[in-house]
């Protein structure tokens, strides 16, 4: 295997692989470092993508275990409805939703889980207000481990209540704030010497770098030019980023596209962050928003995605409350059922469209995040649309042309 070690993602800081803690001292977010990926090849003949680059993997091959079938996603053509919506021709949809447990999460979850055998661990424990409990839960329930999920006293029971079904140890903690309560869980888990993951973690990137490596493969080799997605830990977006780098690292492509950060407008640390003159993250105030699983008011580690921005020339965009929720109808209407926080790509593309930002040409993907199942609470007005009718009008609405 390649020589692998972390390093802190603006300084440049080497740390040990086995490091417990998924930040630098400074704050700095970490990531996989792997020696000699200009070597790397892709080992054609093999099906799935995680065993066709197994070359980019920071573990031993062959321990490969515990899959849940995650990734594989499919890349489908937007309809012409929602390329006119985006006010973009060549728009394209990597649907997410299709992950075992509903969300991109998964992919992280299966690197994280194999960390976690590496290192002889047997917790994975995480905070989390959904989709990462929800995924930590099902892989620790796979592989006989034991989950701890730590989530704040305001998550839904619905969205808790699968965590402990999956055999996972689910934990309300009373806190003044989320950003609270994640930070003292990561401090504590430190001193006990447990691995606490989070949405941003190092481990969990290396997951999410193989999105990329499908759209290489989808694309047969070329490039999208701009890739939107909705951002929160920030995990995500460095993740899909980075597989694109060590693509370029291995002589496989020759250009990197660019990020579309996306948020809602309700709780923008980092849109702001990137508009404004400092670039420097300022915690959001705490407001409620229909995207609730992307609602990170001061994401740690969240510096890199400025900075970042800046490097690349990324785009940043944000969302309305209307915007999203009249988004998340249109993307049910051209076939695809996702969380509201999967929903804020489409106005913010439009917006970006509209100023010239994204050229009408361009080739550009959303990210499907989530799944539309696990959070039902925009639907309730579709009840209007549902009638109770009689046996004798079956014939009646079946022939109804309307
Ligand atoms: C976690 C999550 C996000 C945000 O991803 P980050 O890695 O936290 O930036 C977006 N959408 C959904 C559905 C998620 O579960």
């Amino acid at each position: 295997m390649l020589g692998r070690r972390l390093i802190s993602t603006i300084s440049h800081q080497p740390y040990p692989f086995s490091r417990i803690e998924e930040y630098a001292e400074n704050g700095e977010a970490l990531e996989v470092q792997l020696d000699g990926l200009d070597r790397a090849r892709i080992d054609e003949v093999k099906t799935g993508v995680l065993n066709r680059f197994s070359a980019f993997i920071p573990f031993e091959k062959g321990k490969a275990s515990c899959s849940l079938g995650e990734g594989d996603t499919p890349l489908l053509e937007a309809d012409p409805s929602l390329k006119k919506d985006a006010g973009i021709e060549n728009l394209w949809i990597k649907d997410e939703t299709r992950n075992p447990t509903g969300s991109f999460k998964d992919r992280g979850s299966l690197l994280c889980l194999w960390m976690a055998e590496e290192m002889g661990e047997s917790v994975l424990a995480t905070v989390s207000t959904g989709n990462m409990g929800h995924s930590t839960a099902a892989y620790a329930a796979r592989s006989g481990k034991r989950a701890i999920v730590f989530v704040p006293e305001f998550a839904p029971m619905e969205k808790i209540m699968p965590m402990a079904f999956y055999g996972g140890r689910v934990y309300r903690v009373q806190a003044h704030s989320y950003a609270e309560m994640k930070d003292r869980a990561l401090k504590t888990a430190s001193q006990c010497g447990i691995r606490l993951v989070t949405g941003n973690g190092p481990i969990r990137c290396e997951g999410y770098k193989f999105l990329s490596f499908e759209l290489y493969e989808q694309f047969q080799g070329q490039i999208p030019d701009y890739i939107a997605l909705p951002v929160s830990a920030c995990g995500h977006v460095r993740g899909i980023f980075k597989g694109f780098r060590e693509l370029m690292e291995a002589g496989f492509i020759s250009r990197l596209p660019k990020m579309v950060v996306v948020q809602a407008a309700q709780n923008a640390p980092i849109v702001q962050a990137i508009q404004s003159e400092s670039g420097e993250i300022l915690p959001f105030p705490v407001r409620p928003t229909v995207a609730e699983a992307i609602t990170s008011t001061n994401p740690p580690g969240g510096s890199e995605i400025v900075e970042k921005t800046k490097t690349y020339h990324w785009l940043a965009e944000t969302a309305t409350e209307a915007e999203i929720i009249d988004a998340h109808r249109k993307l049910a209407r051209g076939g695809f059922f996702v969380e509201p926080s999967s929903a804020t790509v489409l106005p913010a593309l439009r917006k970006l469209s509209a100023n010239g930002q994204i050229p009408r040409d361009a080739r550009v993907v959303i990210v499907l995040t989530g799944s539309g199942m696990k959070d039902l609470s925009l639907l309730s007005q579709s009840a209007r649309d549902i009638h109770t009718i009689g046996l004798e009008e079956l014939e009646k609405v079946l022939t109804k042309n309307e």
